[in-house]
């Protein structure tokens, strides 16, 4: 199946006796059980069939062999890091990941005698200086957050396979229809499904797609660790991912109009798209990514005040956490996702107190910049 085929088909559930055109949510925690031969089917085990249904979507999706779904992205994130990660060993991570990701990284992996670096992975050179005998994963993110910086999935996979290094990319800002890092050499691919999957900032999600070795490896400290997601959600997720393709082609096109339309802005200082030939990453992102994605984010001319200000004049857009969803919304950086770090570091990170970022919805691209026009 190709790709607007298997987000409308892969994985839907044929029930015999009803023979609906959707999947049937299967609600039962407790299953059938006699045999110790027998399956036991169980939510925390990861294997209701509506679980499987949205976990094969997501597999046709990212051409991965098999997949694991999660009640939130952390939950896909810390459970894939604990799977192959063990005392004495080493990790390295790039640079500007998502905020809860850093979290996870400096406060529980120490507590497990698990040593970490962070770098600049657009560097292959400070990523090739960083590895060790101890090193076991290479953790990439891109486009990242917020300044949606590009990293090179086939350089990076590259040196991981020379080093023999297990290579994870969180997937979440691309979405598969932009982006599909197992094609470039990536092992195992990470999403938030809070976001472009779920698409409509109504439900919480994660998801792993890689090979099949791999995954039942993660399986195995997933049934303990616990963080699955309910029947009814993974259903949700489902039906959301039938719509992903469309909803990520408006983005996407969205996004590039409203990043044209920022570049030329008087009150307005540095803009942040892949899409835009200006990008220090175009030229990488033009070749593995099919589209630049629905994330952008730009700097307002002037201080705090006048980056509230812009925040409350604005009407049809809201100021909010969270993104991917097919309403437009902003955020402030600085005040949100990376409030915990100190102003020196975000200097370090070259996130601005006037950085604003935008998570571009599938509304009509000019009531979009009619708004921000207003609100400038
Ligand atoms: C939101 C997000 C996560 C975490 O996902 P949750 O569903 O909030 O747990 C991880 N990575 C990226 C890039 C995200 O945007």
């Amino acid at each position: 199946m190709r790709k607007n085929t298997a987000c409308v088909h892969a994985g839907t559930i044929k029930c015999k006796d009803f023979p609906g055109v959707t999947s049937p949510i299967y609600t039962s925690s407790a299953w059938g059980f006699i045999d110790p031969e027998d399956k036991p089917y169980y939510p925390r085990y990861f294997n209701v069939p509506n679980h499987d249904a949205a976990a094969e979507k997501l597999c046709a999706l990212e051409n991965g062999e098999q997949g694991l779904v999660f009640g939130s992205g952390m939950a896909a994130i810390t459970t894939t890091l604990l799977t192959f990660l063990e005392q004495g060993n080493h990790a390295i991570f790039q640079n500007g990941l998502y905020g809860g990701t850093i979290h996870h990284i400096t406060t529980d992996l120490p507590k497990f005698g698990i040593d970490y670096s962070f770098v600049d992975a657009r560097n292959t050179e400070a990523i090739e200086e960083a590895i060790r005998p101890e090193t076991k994963i290479l953790y990439i993110e891109t486009p990242s957050n917020p300044l949606l910086t590009i990293t090179d999935i086939e350089a990076v996979a590259a040196i991981a396979g020379k080093h023999k290094l297990l290579t994870l990319i969180d997937n979440t800002f691309a979405t598969p229809i932009n982006q599909n890092p197992m094609d470039l050499g990536m092992d195992m691919v990470l999403h938030s499904g809070t976001k472009f999957l779920g698409g409509h900032n109504d439900m919480s999600a994660g998801a792993v797609v890689s090979r099949k070795e791999l995954i039942e490896k993660i399986h195995e400290s997933a049934l303990t660790l616990g963080g699955s997601l309910d029947a009814n959600a993974c259903y949700l997720l489902e039906r959301s991912l039938k719509t992903l393709s469309l909803r990520v082609q408006r983005q996407n096109e969205n996004a590039m109009k409203i990043a044209a339309f920022l570049s030329e802005h008087e009150k307005v200082d540095n803009v942040y798209y892949p899409g835009l030939e200006t990008h220090p990453g175009h030229e990488i992102a033009k070749r593995q990514m099919k589209g630049f994605g629905g994330m952008l984010s730009f700097e307002l001319k002037g201080d705090r005040r006048d980056v509230r200000n812009f925040l409350i004049s604005l009407k049809l857009i809201g100021p909010a956490m969270s993104l991917g969803g097919v309403e437009t919304i902003v955020c402030v950086p600085a005040d949100t996702s990376h409030v915990y770090l100190s102003p020196e570091e975000r200097e370090v990170l070259g996130i601005k107190d006037q950085l604003i970022r935008v998570s571009v919805g599938i509304e009509d691209a000019d009531d979009l910049i009619a708004d921000l026009e207003k609100a400038f």
